[in-house]
């Protein structure tokens, strides 16, 4: 039997393991962590319970394919829902705009509040579904550095495609050509944050990812984000992988430019495969010998990272839903500020997202689990005590001001997620959420391959490599990788 080592426990490291034991290989995973799920995880204070990393899902039917292909039923081990309101959006002018996930209440909608016509804005999701369609069987499910991947008939479609796909202007640019309404175009812009991006400057052929959730729909596990991670370890279990945790691996062992094993506490465990699921830029940093470093890879731009509160509130807020966005008032400047100046802007955009609204013993009767979240750079080492006391105020000046209320007579319990935390709980650079950013077309299409060019057998998942960050496409990353093995 096959011997194959997995470096993490994140979601791309938990379905590289289902998709190798559901081979017949023999698999360990090691995890640095006490637990699974990496960026995937919970926090419970004061009867509260919190997921502290991803908060929205896409796409659950990759999560589905996991259990298919194992021969089990994955609504033994978790069930979602289809979300109607993939997100609420407010304004500073007091405007609320519903994100529905069914197109033509969407459009309706768009065109009750902000008079923009229901051609235009079904044009528009037409258009990026289109986008999603024409690449997403090729960058989602492909390595990217195969000659083989681009010999095919359906390949080359897609490149005749290529003049229609948006490559050469910034998803702000396709936005604001197509709607002068500056709310809907903030809409839309958002989407560039779901990878870390900037849309002002990120190709508009990420428009794309706004399909998901006007087109193919936004999904809420029943017992939230973490039972996703929970879901994956059993049945990882169930198919006989061994988990070490509390593990760090330090080194991995090359012979000849072929993977050799790893060291676990100085002990030598051979392997004759490994699967890092660690951020790639501390594989190269730490982990593989020097001769093996990629300059490239370590100079990468960085996506953003996130400044999380954790508040358990003892209020119901009847006008909120599971997703809201409260908008800065100048989208722009927030991110230049972000990203031009490494810092965050006074009126920042600010999401909340709370469990409670659907699994309710996430928090105490007449309460509500907040998860409040901004966006910010990574850590390059700003002073970020000052930074996290300016910004907590100015969140709550703009919750209190859009919803009406005096958020801080509420708060009865409080946590943090900063950048510098995300990067010591989960071992990603400068605590950034998505590995390399995808500002730029290079950057957003080829990222790191799935495979070492210059090792034999050793392979990498996750949200810092390719197809990149976000569930969806960490689940893509193993699928991808255990094609490769094929
Ligand atoms: C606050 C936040 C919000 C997000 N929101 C969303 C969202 O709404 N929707 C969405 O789809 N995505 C979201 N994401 C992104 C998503 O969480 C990640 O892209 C995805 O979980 C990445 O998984 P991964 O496979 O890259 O592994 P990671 O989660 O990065 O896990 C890597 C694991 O490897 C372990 N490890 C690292 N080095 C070693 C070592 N040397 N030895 C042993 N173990 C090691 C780490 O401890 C960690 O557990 C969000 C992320 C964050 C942090």
């Amino acid at each position: 039997m096959k011997k194959a080592a997995i470096i993490g426990s994140g979601i791309g490291g938990l379905s590289s393991a289902i998709r190798l034991a559901a081979k017949g290989y023999m698999i360990d995973v090691y995890e640095a962590n006490n637990s699974y799920g990496g960026k995937m995880r919970e926090t419970k204070k004061k009867g509260f319970r919190f997921d502290m990393g991803p908060s929205l899902l896409t796409m659950p039917e990759k999560i589905d394919e996991l259990f298919f292909l194992s021969n089990k039923n994955p609504r033994d081990y978790f069930k979602y829902v289809k979300l109607d309101e993939g997100c609420r959006y407010f304004y500073d002018d007091k405007t609320i705009i519903r994100g529905f996930t069914d197109i033509d209440k969407f459009t309706k909608e768009l065109n009750e509040k902000v008079g923009v016509s229901e051609k235009k804005s079904r044009d528009h999701i037409n258009k990026n579904t289109f986008i999603f369609d024409s690449t997403s069987f090729l960058f989602l499910e492909k390595s990217l550095h195969k000659i083989k991947t681009y010999l095919s008939f359906k390949v080359f479609i897609a490149f005749l495609k290529l003049p229609f796909l948006q490559i050469f202007q910034s998803m702000h640019s396709a936005n604001s050509k197509r709607f002068e309404n500056k709310k809907v175009v903030q809409i839309f812009n958002r989407f560039a944050t779901y990878n870390g991006s900037n849309p002002y400057k990120a190709p508009a052929v990420l428009n794309s990812i706004s399909a998901l959730e006007f087109n193919k729909g936004a999904f809420y596990p029943e017992l939230g984000m973490f039972s996703i991670a929970t879901a994956l370890y059993n049945l990882a279990v169930d198919l006989g992988v061994r988990f070490h945790f509390s593990t760090l691996i330090e080194k991995i062992s090359v012979k000849n430019d072929v993977v050799d094993g790893l060291f676990v506490s100085e002990k030598l465990y051979k392997k004759d495969i490994i699967i890092c699921n660690q951020d790639i830029h501390f594989v190269y940093k730490n982990l593989l010998p020097k001769r093996f470093t990629l300059k490239r890879i370590l100079e990468q731009e960085r996506s953003s990272s996130a400044l999380i509160f954790y508040w358990g509130i003892k209020k119901k807020f009847s006008n909120l839903q599971l997703h809201n966005i409260l908008f800065s008032n100048n989208y722009e400047e927030e991110f230049k500020k972000l990203s031009a100046n490494q810092t965050i802007y006074d009126d920042p955009t600010v999401y909340i997202n709370i469990t409670s609204k659907m699994s309710k013993n996430d928090a105490p009767n007449n309460c509500e689990n907040w998860f409040v979240m901004i966006n910010t750079p990574n850590d390059i080492g700003q002073n970020w005590e000052e930074i996290i006391v300016s910004a907590r105020k100015n969140i709550i000046k703009k919750i209190n001001n859009v919803l009406d209320v005096s958020i801080e007579d509420y708060i009865v319990c409080e946590e943090m997620l900063t950048p510098k935390l995300i990067e010591t709980t989960t071992q990603s650079f400068r605590g950034s959420l998505y590995g390399s950013s995808s500002n730029s077309r290079g950057s957003a299409f080829f990222r790191h391959p799935n495979f070492s060019n210059q090792i034999s057998n050793l392979y990498f998942c996750g949200g810092s490599v390719h197809p990149g960050g976000g569930i969806p496409l960490a689940l893509s990353s193993s699928k991808i990788i255990s094609e490769l093995i094929n």
